[in-house]
């Protein structure tokens, strides 16, 4: 349009008109391109309740973790947790949905001031509105009996990807997560019984790149350095039942550069194939085309290989060694476990203090330390993972909050999720699980004026 035509008939407008123009121009254009600017316009957060699917001795049909190498599931579905009639596949379930139901308050078209309500229990700073948008990473589980009669029962429960029977493949859950690019996935779990020295509920997180590349240095170097005389490294090294820390690290180092387990003498265990899992996944991050292919002859300098000579490379490897996922994962004393970790324990706190709130307390209830190991979820989605175990089934505090208390767990959980993404001040709770109330810095996660780490999972 010719800018003298507009001047003529601005000119031929009174001051009233100009002013009604200007102000439906604010109103109206500015805002929506404030919008479309702004990658942090709404939050999208995943509740990812643990499990869901049934154990089947089929481990051909009904397992879980399919290897295309093999064209084998090459574990056995993990149906979580049970004591007595409690099963944690439910009650899992029943406290994601509670959590979903409080999170809808911040949805565009929420009632956020039903959320204020809870929030103003919490913190008497003012509570600014965002937007969150919510998903479930799976429906409702299924039971023992109606599994029976099904041909696939844990079909909408696996973590990864497994074929239909007809040749094409279907998105497990790590595949769906990612697809909805999400800030923050929070997943809930709980077990049968924990080591000791675990108190209250404790996070699941993965190590950090740089952590697990110091290992496999000296692993090919064939130098087996044990924890006590290794500073940087000592925190991450982790023990379990009937296998010592230094094993169960180098163990993890093998599996995660190399999908081979170790043998007892720490040499590659070549009959002991556990997967390429960032393959067994619908990301960018997955080699491309026929990769099988190659992979199934495991050449020695390539990096399907064994430890010894494996070549770390690929779009995999590039995003593991990102600044991004050392910001997830943190490696340093300071951030040890990042955004991870921070995210779980925060969370881990508001439980405690939502608890607390109802009267429900224990003095040795505190965010305790983490379970370290390369866990899937924690490395597969590319989200801030807050992944808890939120309590015990052999410990009697812990067995009643897992089966009465899903109110207030998923309300802590609610506000935990918008602490982080909002920020919260002042939190009134007791010293010892009193959250930080501080936000995830989130800018920080930022490839441009448009897109973040989280937006870039898929193509
Ligand atoms: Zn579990």
């Amino acid at each position: 349009m010719n800018p003298f035509f507009i001047i003529y008939h601005l000119r031929k407008m009174n001051t009233k008109k100009i002013i009604a123009l200007i102000t439906i121009f604010i109103i109206t254009v500015l805002p929506l391109s404030q919008v479309q600017r702004d990658c942090f316009s709404a939050y999208r957060v995943v509740i990812d309740p643990g499990h869901g699917g049934v154990f089947s001795k089929d481990k051909k049909k009904h397992g879980d973790r399919y290897d295309r190498l093999s064209g084998n599931y090459l574990s056995y579905f993990a149906e979580g947790a049970n004591y007595r009639r409690l099963y944690e596949r439910e009650l899992t379930y029943s406290i994601a949905k509670r959590v979903e139901k409080l999170l809808s308050y911040c949805s565009e078209n929420g009632d956020f001031s039903k959320f204020k309500k809870i929030l103003d229990k919490y913190s008497s700073g003012e509570h600014k509105k965002i937007i969150i948008e919510t998903k479930l990473s799976r429906g409702p589980s299924v039971g023992f009996k109606e599994a029976k009669s099904m041909n696939d029962p844990n079909a909408p429960f696996r973590l990864y990807d497994y074929p239909d029977g007809k040749g094409a493949m279907i998105k497990g859950r790590i595949s769906k997560i990612n697809e909805f690019k999400p800030h923050i996935v929070v997943s809930i779990h709980n077990a049968e019984t924990a080591p000791p020295d675990y108190k209250g509920m404790n996070a699941v997180i993965a190590p950090p790149y740089k952590i697990m590349e110091d290992g496999l240095n000296n692993m090919k170097k064939g130098k087996f350095i044990s924890p006590v005389s290794y500073g940087r490294l000592e925190c991450w090294f982790q023990g379990r039942k009937g296998v010592s820390k230094k094993r169960a690290f180098y163990e993890d180092v093998a599996l995660y550069f190399t999908g081979f387990g170790l043998k007892k003498n720490y040499s590659s265990d070549s009959g002991n194939f556990k997967g390429y899992r960032y393959n067994m996944v619908s990301w960018k991050y997955a080699d491309k085309g026929k990769w099988y292919e190659k992979a199934m002859e495991h050449k020695s300098g390539s990096q399907y290989a064994d430890y010894k000579t494996c070549k770390i490379s690929g779009k995999y490897w590039e995003r593991e060694r990102s600044k991004y996922e050392e910001f997830r994962r943190g490696s340093s004393f300071q951030n040890f476990g990042g955004d991870n970790l921070y995210a779980s324990n925060e969370i881990i706190k508001y439980i405690l203090t939502s608890l607390a709130k109802k009267g429900y307390k224990k003095s040795d209830k505190v965010a305790g330390k983490p379970f370290v190991s390369v866990w899937s979820v924690p490395l597969l989605v590319n989200a801030i993972s807050a992944y808890i175990e939120i309590g015990y089934f052999n410990r009697k505090w812990d067995k009643q909050v897992l089966a009465k208390k899903h109110d207030e767990v998923a309300e802590g959980i609610a506000v935990g999720i918008y602490s982080l993404l909002a920020g919260l001040k002042d939190v009134k709770s007791s010293k010892i699980i009193r959250p930080s109330g501080k936000a995830i810095d989130f800018e920080k996660y930022k490839i441009d004026n448009e897109k973040t780490y989280f937006d870039m999972v898929v193509e």
